[in-house]
């Protein structure tokens, strides 16, 4: 448990941190716990069930923890290492138990990346066995574009043919390699034929703009994805009948966020986020193809908090005092009085969100140790602007530290390192 009070910041001249020093006895970092056996954790077996319509109305069975993909913008996938599964019959009498008490009529397998659940075929059908029977759909929330097989399409083609969804990332593969997401525009095709073939005619595909390097030519080849998928539904045999194909192209602003190897990036500033806005909608030429994007200043918002310190809660204390309350919902939101608030704390919200760290800042959360060591992170941003991608832990143990926990692949697959 990390106490905020115990720990003692002193600030250098120019606003970064100095030092952190422990009070009390308190540890000088504050270690993550993690649970090793998945199969002997706590999950419930019934939770309410809302007489209202709501997001999310069915199950969610966990089937795995942390990922086995090393994507480097991607914070949650370095924090929850390592990957942890939980086994077949765990799920199955999980699942069943879920059924029952609840009465839903579908189950979500969820997890960061559930197309890496080990033995996926051999789960979807164990699960058939009563599923199908009960009329009980399975749907699977995040699938790589790499992990969607015909076989494994045609274990889920139970479920309703609402758009598919995959997140390529970035449009080039030069910048693909530079976030390490390891999925090639050959996968990305052929998996969207697989879908238009079974039957899928609309799929949305995520990106991100203004990450580590791009240029406006990566930008631009986020287009090209949407002609090239257009394309292939064009020249497919066996697409569905009298329908066509709707593919939306969605570029979200990139947020550096702390514990991945982007955290020392300055985020691209909202005039330059705006003009590749600009530059991608101002291209689209086919009626097929839509873009969305969201606000270059909600994404600077969010880049001052993801790295922020304890100096803004003062910020968020005087935001709400001049009346800022749910400015989730955009008809709320209103950039001046966030920087009214800034202003009155006397901070510059560049400080946080545009400004490039040097190796050796020492971050406000350096004292929070999550397995995955700072060297590593650093190594792997070098990595990053020399285009080198990363294996992932499946294939080759990259040393991230995470191994310390004395569980998932990590030790499965090097004894070595316990
Ligand atoms: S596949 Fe990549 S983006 Fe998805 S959870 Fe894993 S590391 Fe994150
Ligand atoms: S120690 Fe190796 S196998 Fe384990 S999470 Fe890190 S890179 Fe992956």
């Amino acid at each position: 448990m990390y106490v905020p009070s115990l720990y003692h910041v002193e600030y250098n001249e120019d606003g970064t941190v100095k030092r952190y020093t422990p009070k009390d006895g308190a540890p000088a970092t504050v270690k993550k716990r993690v649970v090793l056996d998945m199969d002997s954790a706590y999950y419930p077996d019934s939770f309410p069930v809302p007489m209202i319509e709501v997001v999310h109305s069915r199950i969610a069975e966990e089937v795995l923890r942390g990922c086995i993909r090393g994507c480097r913008f991607c914070q949650a996938g370095f924090l929850y290492r390592p990957f942890r599964e939980k086994s077949i019959d765990t799920i199955d009498v999980q699942c069943r138990a879920l059924c029952a008490s609840t009465g839903y009529d579908e189950i979500s397998l969820s997890s960061l990346s559930t197309s890496d659940y080990s033995k996926l075929n051999e789960l979807i059908d164990r699960l058939h066995q009563w599923t199908e029977k009960d009329k009980v759909s399975l749907s699977l929330p995040s699938l790589r574009v790499d992990g969607f097989s015909p076989e494994l399409m045609e274990r889920i083609n139970s479920v309703r043919k609402s758009g598919l969804t995959f997140a390529p990332e970035a449009g080039s593969q030069r910048m693909r390699n530079v976030i390490n997401k390891n999925v090639t525009e050959e996968e990305l095709l052929h998996t969207v034929n697989v879908a238009f073939t079974e039957g899928w005619t609309r799929i949305k595909l995520y990106f991100m703009i203004g990450l580590p390097t791009e240029t406006m030519e990566d930008v631009l080849a986020i287009l090209d994805r949407g002609k090239k998928v257009v394309y292939t539904f064009s020249e497919n045999k066996e697409k569905p009948r009298g329908k066509a194909v709707e593919v939306a192209l969605s570029a979200a602003a990139f947020v550096p966020k702390p514990f991945t190897p982007f955290q020392w990036f300055g985020q691209d500033t909202m005039e330059a986020l705006r003009e590749k806005q600009r530059e991608l909608t101002g291209h689209v030429r086919s009626r097929r193809v839509s873009v969305s994007y969201h606000g270059a200043k909600t994404s600077f918002l969010e880049a001052v908090f993801a790295r922020g310190d304890r100096r803004l809660c003062a910020v968020m204390e005087k935001a709400m005092e001049l009346g800022l309350h749910f400015d989730g919902w955009d008809d709320q939101f209103d950039f001046d009085k966030w920087m009214q608030a800034f202003d009155a704390c006397g901070l510059d919200p560049a400080f946080y969100a545009t400004r490039p760290r040097g190796k050796d800042e020492i971050f406000p959360w350096d004292h929070l140790d999550y397995g995955v060591t700072k060297d590593f992170l650093w190594k792997e941003w070098e990595r990053a602007h020399q285009g080198f991608t990363t294996p992932n832990c499946r294939e080759k143990c990259a040393n991230c530290g995470a191994s310390c926990y004395k569980g998932g692949l990590c030790v499965e697959k090097r004894p070595d390192m316990v």
